[in-house]
């Protein structure tokens, strides 16, 4: 619907986006606080609610977000089993993070560090040594990948602490670049079904008198994108899901603490015009830009040099009402990738970012026909995306 002339367009307050609580509440926060409780030396606890245990596991799901579990008691009991209640309770959301999107977040958990330290900041970013884009989830095309992400992973320096380490996930995933900048440190098992995984994950638990394993389900996402949150497909996931997390719970060995977490949520954005903008069709949007990276719902543009103000003032004038739209400096100002940003990062941040604050997108049709089909997105800072859960089983 058109503006009637006489008012003039609500523009978001950068200031009003919910920045992710780094230092404090974060997904980055996690492993630190729990190899500070292990003793491994060089780290505190910065979430303190967390009490130290022996042995911890990680059980990442792929896309659950703490919103969604909320929203689904019937398919998810054990997890809701864990949220805190009236009588109080170890659950807890935390914040994924900026943008809420995979690759980020598991460098976020793996390295203890926010995206502007650890560098993954977005699903694609421009690489400022080749211009070119540089896509962090499938690491195409390939970087060194100990040049673009030179901290060591919480696991590695947990592993040579003496805490025994072990990351249970599909096989295929051994080898990756994004296993080795984030995930990487002590044993890497490869194991087909999620049944299996939940069962090595407790072995390795068990195999130490200081432990620290992390396991990881994909498919809740993977269905959450095709199908959509809330579909037939994505709540069969959820019970799946549902039932891994309690066969790991009922398998810990004593002095052990599990925690259910996930990397983002996810929101379904409706297939109409006003929800799905197409960049790739926009003559208005494309003026001055270089390249688009990011995902549909935390863009990272990159103007043409001596563009940049051009296109942050269109960007800002024609999607301003439905996505906090910032400069990078502005961005970076806010905190939304950290409270500090590594040199060798800061370019690989846009000169205009923008996260949805709507139920919007802006897709590209034409250079990314599979991720502008998807039903159901994440990445930016609302809460049904950016809040990850934080369940805690004890034993
Ligand atoms: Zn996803």
């Amino acid at each position: 619907m058109a503006q009637p002339a006489w008012q003039d367009p609500v523009l978001l307050d950068i200031d009003t986006a919910p920045v992710p609580e780094y230092g404090s509440g974060s997904l980055a926060d996690l492993l630190p606080t729990l190899v500070a409780g292990q003793g491994v030396p060089g780290f505190t606890a910065t979430i303190p609610e967390l009490a130290p245990a022996d042995r911890n596991c990680v059980f990442l799901i792929d896309g659950l977000g703490w919103e969604q579990i909320k929203a689904h008691p019937d398919e998810a009991p054990f997890l809701h089993s864990l949220l805190p209640t009236s009588r109080g309770g170890a659950g807890r959301p935390v914040t994924a993070g900026f943008p809420a999107t995979t690759a980020t977040s598991l460098a976020s958990v793996g390295t203890g560090r926010p995206p502007g330290e650890h560098g993954l900041p977005g699903y694609t970013v421009r690489d400022p040594h080749t211009g070119e884009l540089m896509n962090q989830l499938r690491w195409q095309p390939w970087t060194p990948p100990a040049v673009w992400q030179p901290h060591p992973t919480i696991f590695a320096l947990a592993d040579a602490a003496g805490v025994r380490t072990a990351q249970v996930s599909a096989p295929a995933f051994e080898r990756t670049p994004l296993t080795q900048v984030a995930l990487s440190g002590g044993t890497f098992l490869g194991r087909l079904t999620g049944e299996e995984r939940m069962d090595v994950a407790a072995e390795r638990l068990a195999a130490g008198d200081r432990s620290l394993v992390y396991t990881y389900y994909s498919e809740v996402d993977a269905n959450g994108h095709r199908f959509g949150v809330d579909s037939d497909a994505w709540r069969g996931q959820l019970m799946h899901v549902d039932g891994l997390a309690r066969r790991l719970a009922e398998q810990l060995p004593p002095r052990s603490a599990l925690y259910i977490t996930a990397d983002h949520g996810m929101i379904d954005i409706p297939f109409d015009e006003r929800s799905r903008i197409d960049f790739d069709e926009d003559w208005e949007l494309r003026a001055g830009v270089a390249l688009l990276g990011g995902e549909g719902r935390a863009r990272h543009v990159y103007a043409v040099p001596g563009a940049e103000n051009d296109v942050l003032a269109v960007w800002r004038e024609v999607l301003g009402e439905q996505f906090w739209v910032a400069s990078r400096d502005e961005a970076i100002e806010a905190g939304w990738f950290g409270p500090t940003i590594d040199e060798r990062v800061h370019g690989r941040i846009g000169d205009v970012v923008a996260a949805a604050h709507d139920d919007v997108v802006i897709t590209a049709s034409v250079n990314e026909p599979h991720e502008s089909a998807m039903v159901g997105m994440h990445g930016s800072m609302t809460p049904a995306e950016q809040l990850v859960p934080l369940l805690e089983v004890r034993s």
